[in-house]
């Protein structure tokens, strides 16, 4: 009978742990379901972008898209020259840059550059300490200054500041903060000139500088990648949040009551971490991170594509499948419960795992999560998770670059005509996340077809916010007229 006890015993168990796993593969069922991207999908994604677009040239708050106006008509040419400095705002770290411009022939002919990391505590403080602590910084910068950047008698420094957060701009060197994203949440910037904080900081700790440019990262890359490639017509940003800008006709922006620029052109920071649409494949897991987040209801394209996102989706997902179906054992790892405890770039490192054991996820999942063992078919279903996730992500971007060519009329080939489309690229998903750039390049593809593939390219455009805020505070130099005569 004792046997006989024993072997039920183990019968059922083994039907517990079975049926467990069938909901494993349940929940990675509905996920991968739920964030299916058929190409028919981001067609109509495509198309809702470019919609969006035109409302938001249209009139003000005419659409989720701000498509804000950057002020900036006329990208660089080539001839900057002069010393500047710029300083770059936007994600986890920020970095502060000293540039000496060459002109036609020498072009960037020294950089200087350190990066400086943001404590935490300071991004959901108050708008007096973040900028102190970036004034200091910039100061202490800028007491290193060598020979070698010679600044002639009687000028004040210039700066071109690269702020990757919504603005609604009020001149090139001017705007008001109208919300904060990522990680960000200082209620007492919104509304205020973010030109003006830097500022009154920057004579809090004795620092001279006349701030030249303001610009979004997306606009920075964007005047960066012109620099070196007259063919670039939009940049994209995937990092830890996402944007797009883009070269727009001046005379295709309604709402743009100002002088017609020489150029015909302006630069359109679109926001489009803020797009939503019915056509967005959304998960559970999607509703609760955007509910428990500090922008909720915000940024819902973001929220699915970028890089401070995509490891807390994983998260939530696992957690799922520990409560529901014991995918850990018996207990929830306790560490799974912090919010944000798997950061995309370790998302990334077990998505690479090309060891036939997986042993990178093994020990990603032991360090993160303290789980000291796993099984190979456990660690499989983290990869899966991570696949889903990431292509999801990857080809919605890669829609939302289709929408702004179909806006250009850049994305069919026109008969006889050569004309090439460079989109400069830059942020750590693009950069380091090697199945997100490579499914987002696949994906563009697919969706421009053989033909217009051709004539269109990706490049990366490494820190160019920096150099692109510097060149633009040099084409706006108060000085300009003094050295062109
Ligand atoms: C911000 C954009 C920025 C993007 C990339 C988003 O969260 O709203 O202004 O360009 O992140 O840094
Ligand atoms: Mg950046």
């Amino acid at each position: 009978a004792a046997v006989c006890a024993a072997s039920v015993y183990i019968v059922r168990r083994r039907m517990q742990s079975s049926g467990k796993w069938a909901r494993v593969i349940e929940i990675l069922k509905v996920l991968e379901e739920d964030c299916a991207t058929p190409i028919g999908k981001l067609r109509q994604v495509a198309d809702a972008m470019t919609v969006e677009m035109h409302a938001g040239l249209a009139s003000e708050g005419g659409s989720k898209l701000k498509m804000l106006i950057s002020y900036v008509d006329n990208l660089p040419s080539g001839e900057e020259h002069g010393f500047f400095y710029a300083l770059d705002l936007g994600g986890t770290n920020f970095r502060v840059m000293r540039v000496l411009l060459g002109g036609k022939e020498g072009r960037v002919v020294k950089q200087e550059s350190e990066e400086v990391s943001i404590p935490p505590h300071l991004m959901i403080s108050g708008s007096d300490e973040l900028f102190n602590f970036i004034a200091e910084a910039l100061a202490k910068f800028v007491a290193t200054e060598g020979e070698d950047f010679h600044l002639p008698e009687g000028r004040q420094r210039e700066l071109g500041f690269t702020f990757s957060f919504p603005v609604k701009q009020t001149s090139l060197s001017s705007g008001t903060l109208i919300k904060w994203t990522k990680g960000f949440s200082i209620e007492d910037t919104v509304g205020q000139d973010v030109v003006g904080e830097l500022v009154k900081a920057m004579e809090r700790v004795g620092l001279d500088m006349n701030v030249t440019a303001l610009v979004n990262d997306t606009v920075g890359t964007l005047a960066g990648g012109r620099y070196y490639n007259p063919d670039v017509v939009a940049a994209v940003i995937l990092g830890t949040g996402t944007n797009a800008a883009y070269v727009e006709r001046a005379h295709a922006i309604p709402k743009w009551h100002g002088l017609l620029p020489k150029s015909g052109e302006m630069v359109i920071n679109m926001e489009w971490g803020n797009f939503r649409s019915s056509h967005l494949p959304l998960t559970e897991y999607d509703h609760s991170l955007d509910v428990d987040s500090l922008n909720p209801g915000e940024q819902i394209l973001e929220k699915i594509i970028s890089g401070m996102y995509l490891g807390e989706i994983l998260r939530r997902v696992l957690l799922k499948m520990a409560e529901e179906a014991a995918f850990f054992g018996d207990s929830v790892p306790p560490k799974l419960r912090i919010p944000f405890i798997i950061r995309t770039p370790n998302m990334s490192a077990m998505h690479s795992d090309t060891s036939p054991d997986l042993k990178v996820v093994g020990s990603k999942l032991k360090d993160i999560l303290e789980v000291p063992t796993t099984s190979l078919k456990m660690r499989k279903v983290v990869i899966s998770l991570c696949n889903i996730i990431a292509t999801r992500g990857a080809r919605l971007s890669a829609a939302g670059i289709y929408g702004i060519l179909k806006k250009l009329g850049r994305d069919a080939p026109k008969d006889g005509e050569t004309q090439k489309s460079v989109i400069a690229m830059d942020g750590g998903l693009f950069e380091h996340y090697t199945q997100f750039s490579e499914s987002m390049e696949s994906s563009l593809k697919e969706l421009l077809g053989d033909e217009a593939s051709e004539s269109v390219e990706v490049i990366h455009s490494n820190d160019g916010s920096g150099v692109g805020a510097a060149l633009l505070a040099a084409s706006h130099s108060q000085y300009l007229e003094d050295s062109e005569t």
